[in-house]
């Protein structure tokens, strides 16, 4: 049974459902199929891939989230080379974009790019070729800055569009509009500028950034109109996810798992600070690896010759900060190891897509050492993929995982527990305290802690106050933090005080909630079968029917019930 991602939106014209794009009826198909295979040596379309093209060339605005990897490239490149006129790429940074030029040019396609470091006199050439009555660029590559601070260029542009030539304009990496997304760039919220000035030019944005905050802030910022938004599952099946409690030997520990799993194979290792990078690489080299650092702190030739030689494999390990990556295309990355916390998920999901783009079986580890700081860390219950995946709003059905992340080989067989009344009383309780208290304050209360904290605010004397303490800790835990992604709960981000430390405030979304009190939804979660997760009052158990579930429904049966339950996992 293929896997179907479920992804709910209501907001724009959803491209992924409809078969108009994937038809092969439009006036371009021929060309566009002798060209994908004739210039650019593909067979075939990947996923979303026609659809995009057809939809772009039809004049829409289109928005396209698809994961790394996964061809986004293509989507422009194609229609670049069949349409009339030039194509505009805005692209965050000029190593991404030399990159990209060479590969056109080795496939014979005319680009060029501009960019604020290039000598003026060579600027000024290109931009009399753009103009000139037989230009010979296909493709011009900008950085954002190029756009927000010359007029010279936007001059050129509107010169192009008045003789109809500006094709389409292309923001790859869309997701720096926005700063929900881990690589903000400034300069690319000025980027609405262009909609406005060529307002029927088709914009073309991509992105491997996928939530819901991020999407609304490029669409808003673009000004992008009746956009059409192709997007597709950014599960990556062969990659293989595990956590692990960060101890002193955790360099020993990296050592030992490179060596049983991926001897003389290509990774990164991902440090928080400049000394960890140098720390980790020079451990490593002691144990045998050809391992070296990359962070900001070197000077850009000495980082470009690391990366080169890490791509001609004459290392296999670089220790690097998060500046090492974006625009990084080695198919053959074997494992990713975290070993500090990303900064989010999302950068977390990106950096893990860097490996097994060949689709081999790689590995991510994470190492963690605040056992209280990341809920996807603290959960030894779900499988991972389904963790990540919701994030990104896609419901995912863990029994797809097939065991390939820890939580899912622990689980040898799991229960369903209708944990409704408990849901219920932990939305009153955040209603009774006020609405101004952090998850982990809620469950104190509800565990019935008698705290200072708890004292001062007088809230042992509430009804609910230790109504859970029959509960196990990581399971009250998990159903407020289900409450979270189901948005009966919403958290409130405050900053709060001048040092700028950040807190979160539960509130109760009383517009869902009202489903809850009313008897209309029930909320199952999946626990393994071995777990008391009950202590004293006896829980209504149904034999596992599948997956930790957003409507409260039972997914399809599927999880193997020849295996023999065993204890493993304790949520104390
Ligand atoms: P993205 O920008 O989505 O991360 P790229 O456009 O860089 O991905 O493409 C990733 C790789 O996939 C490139 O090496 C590209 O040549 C290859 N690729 C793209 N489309 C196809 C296709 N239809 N068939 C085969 N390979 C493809
Ligand atoms: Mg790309
Ligand atoms: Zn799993």
């Amino acid at each position: 049974e293929p896997y179907v991602p479920q992804i709910i939106d209501v907001n724009y014209i959803e491209g992924s459902n409809d078969q108009k794009w994937s038809s092969r009826d439009f006036s371009w198909t021929k060309k566009l199929e002798e060209n994908n295979k004739k210039v650019f040596g593909n067979h075939s379309f990947r996923p979303n891939q026609r659809e995009v093209i057809n939809a772009t060339m039809s004049g829409y605005d289109v928005f396209v989230l698809m994961p790394t990897g996964g061809g986004k490239s293509l989507t422009y490149q194609l229609p670049a080379l069949i349409c009339p006129g030039i194509t505009l790429v805005i692209s965050p940074l000029v190593s991404l974009i030399q990159d990209q030029i060479m590969h056109l040019l080795q496939a014979n396609i005319p680009a060029a790019y501009l960019s604020a470091n290039m000598d003026w006199s060579e600027q000024q050439e290109i931009l009399r070729e753009l103009t000139s009555d037989y230009c010979k660029y296909k493709l011009l590559y900008v950085t954002p800055e190029k756009v927000a601070k010359s007029d010279v260029l936007l001059r050129h542009l509107n010169i192009l569009n008045t003789r109809d030539l500006l094709a389409r304009i292309v923001i790859d990496e869309a997701h720096c509009v926005s700063q929900w997304g881990h690589d903000f760039r400034p300069d690319y919220q000025c980027l609405g500028i262009l909609k406005q000035k060529f307002p029927k030019t088709p914009v073309l944005a991509l992105t491997a950034t996928a939530t819901a905050s991020v999407k609304e802030d490029v669409v808003q910022a673009l000004g992008l109109i009746n956009c059409i938004i192709f997007r597709q599952s950014f599960n990556r099946p062969n990659l293989q996810y595990s956590v692990i409690p960060k101890t002193k030997k955790c360099v020993e520990d990296i050592d030992k798992f490179i060596k049983e799993n991926h001897f003389d194979e290509c990774g990164i290792i991902y440090c928080l600070s400049r000394m960890d990078c140098e720390k980790v690489a020079e451990k490593l080299q002691e144990y045998g690896h050809k391992a070296a650092f990359y962070h900001g702190n070197m000077d850009p030739a000495q980082r470009a010759f690391i990366q080169k030689q890490w791509s001609k494999d004459e290392i296999n390990i670089i220790c690097a900060t998060v500046a090492f990556g974006m625009g990084i295309n080695k198919p053959d990355v074997r494992f990713v190891i975290h070993h500090s916390l990303p900064k989010s998920i999302e950068g977390y999901h990106q950096e893990c897509g860097r490996a097994g783009r060949d689709g081999q079986r790689s590995s991510c580890l994470l190492y963690y050492s605040y056992s209280d700081y990341v809920s996807y860390c603290e959960n030894d219950v779900d499988c991972r993929r389904l963790l990540q995946l919701l994030h990104f709003g896609e419901k995912f059905n863990s029994a797809h995982c097939q065991k390939t992340c820890d939580n899912c080989c622990k689980i040898t067989s799991s229960v369903d527990k209708d944990v409704t009344n408990i849901a219920k009383q932990l939305v009153e309780l955040v209603r009774l305290t006020g609405q101004q208290f952090s998850s982990s304050h809620i469950l104190e209360v509800y565990r019935g802690s008698l705290s200072q904290f708890v004292k001062k605010h007088r809230h042992e004397t509430l009804s609910l106050h230790g109504a859970g303490k029959h509960l196990a800790k990581g399971e009250a835990s998990r159903i407020i933090h289900h409450l979270v992604v189901e948005e009966f709960l919403l958290e409130d981000v405050k900053k709060s005080d001048i040092y700028g430390s950040v807190s979160s405030v539960l509130k109760v979304n009383e517009s869902k909630a009202k489903n809850l009190f009313l008897g209309g939804k029930t909320i199952i979660l999946r626990f393994p079968s071995s777990v008391k997760a009950t202590k004293s009052s006896k829980p209504e158990v149904t034999p596992a029917k599948g997956s930790l579930t957003a409507s409260g429904k039972i997914s399809p049966p599927s999880i193997d019930t020849s295996a023999q339950s065993q204890s493993i996992v304790d949520l104390n």
